[in-house]
């Protein structure tokens, strides 16, 4: 167990990579077999934390990941919740469930 887990344990007893929207509950597929952080009908989102969240910021590499079904961000987006920019894509690394 790294430095990372201790203070932030996750549950490996659970699948990694769970293909569920995390604003409706909804289950998304896999839009590629045995690929878990490329869901189909949604995107996946990574973040690495920063100063100021009181959750999450390991700066150690770690990065949290959810997703969010394709129905709700064309309903956030309506609602003006959602920003976008321009940024390199990310590289996909092996990941585990975040338990705080
Ligand atoms: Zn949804």
């Amino acid at each position: 167990m790294n430095q990372h887990n201790k203070q932030n344990p996750v549950n490996k007893t659970d699948s990694v990579g769970v293909l569920q929207c995390i604003v409706c509950n909804k289950a998304l597929k896999e839009a590629l077999t045995g690929r878990v952080d490329q869901p189909s009908g949604g995107l996946a989102f990574q973040s690495h934390g920063h100063y100021g969240s009181t959750a999450f910021d390991p700066m150690d590499g770690h990065y949290l990941e959810l997703n969010i079904c394709d129905d709700c961000l064309r309903r956030l987006s309506k609602q003006k919740l959602i920003s976008v920019a321009a940024a390199p894509c990310y590289q996909p690394a092996p990941r585990e469930l975040w338990t705080p």
